[in-house]
């Protein structure tokens, strides 16, 4: 597989922020997002085969035994991620994922965070409505209540995080008046999201 890193840190957004995580960032993204803030992770990468890969892991899980696996990217579902979940729930780790959602896998995954993007009209492929945990979604132009409306139509199952760019001050006004026309629109379970990690000035 192609792997930009692997490390630890915690995770900083949507209902799981907090917690101890191991990333495991894939490399390689089709949709090429102009705010894309791992752009890092477009290039190749360094070739792991899967043992290389729990084996790094591990050492992480031995020194932090609490950690979630948080499998990312770039896009992780454009690699067959199937060897290395099935390895890693044979470890019993919990494992999530953060996806683009323009792809589908059936994996035994415990924690689907799914993204979706403006470049790609917010497609939602429809084999993971039944898995999605947390949908989180980047305050733009581009984005609407139109939007969040439809996204809400798949299901009141999960919360919809809106999140501002971090470092665009003038978005995060433009986030709050979203999230008020939400509530004065009755859609359910919007909440306002933030990156936490890039407050500790954390990876
Ligand atoms: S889908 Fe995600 S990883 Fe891919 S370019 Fe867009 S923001 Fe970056």
């Amino acid at each position: 597989m192609l792997i930009t890193e692997i490390f630890w840190s915690i995770q900083g957004e949507g209902l799981r922020t907090g917690m101890a995580s191991i990333f495991l960032r894939l490399s390689g993204c089709s949709l090429k997002c102009s705010n894309c803030d791992t752009k890092n992770s477009w290039q190749n990468g360094i070739y792991k085969d899967v043992y290389e890969i729990i084996s790094e892991i591990d050492e992480y899980g031995k020194r932090y035994p609490e950690s979630q696996v948080v499998i990312t990217g770039g896009e992780p579902l454009e690699q067959d991620l199937t060897d290395v979940v099935k390895y890693l729930k044979s470890k019993n780790y919990f494992i999530s994922i953060e996806t683009n959602g323009v792809n589908f896998q059936d994996l035994e995954i415990d924690w689907w965070t799914i993204s979706p993007k403006d470049v790609k009209d917010y497609y939602i492929n429809e084999n993971l409505f039944k898995r999605i945990s947390e949908i989180k979604l980047i305050v733009n132009e581009n984005l609407n209540i139109d939007i969040i409306k439809k996204i809400r139509k798949i299901s009141s199952n999960f919360p919809i995080f809106l999140q501002p760019d971090f470092y665009d001050k003038n978005n995060y006004k433009n986030t709050f008046s979203l999230f008020q026309k939400c509530q004065e629109n009755d859609i359910k379970d919007i909440r306002l999201g933030i990156q936490v990690h890039k407050i500790f000035n954390i990876k």
